[in-house]
């Protein structure tokens, strides 16, 4: 997996930098001193729409058929969005802004 990279110098940016970009409308390059926009690449839609099927399953399933505790429900769900976050910085993408003008 990689890390965005800046579209007009190519810099590649940190792991910390795109966990920031979430919250972030514009990403200013360090290198470049040009302003770029985060966008959730397709993978990172695909991959955040899998998990919520995925966690809205578990929690039919464990209440369901397994018959789990609230607990174990809520565990499962927590280290799935914890799984989600850590990757969550990979699927960022970078656009130029004069793209969306
Ligand atoms: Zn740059």
């Amino acid at each position: 997996m990689n890390l965005a990279k800046c579209p007009y110098c190519s810099k590649k940016i940190t792991y910390p930098e795109a966990w920031h970009l979430k919250k972030k409308l514009k990403f200013l390059c360090s290198e470049c001193k040009k302003n770029s926009i985060p966008t959730l690449g397709v993978s990172g839609k695909i991959i955040g729409g899998t998990i919520a099927i995925i966690s809205s399953l578990l929690s039919v399933l464990s209440f369901f058929v397994l018959r789990a505790g609230v607990f174990v429900l809520a565990l499962m769900l927590f280290l799935i969005f914890v799984l989600f976050f850590l990757v969550f910085p990979f699927f960022i993408e970078l656009t130029k802004t004069e793209k969306l003008n």
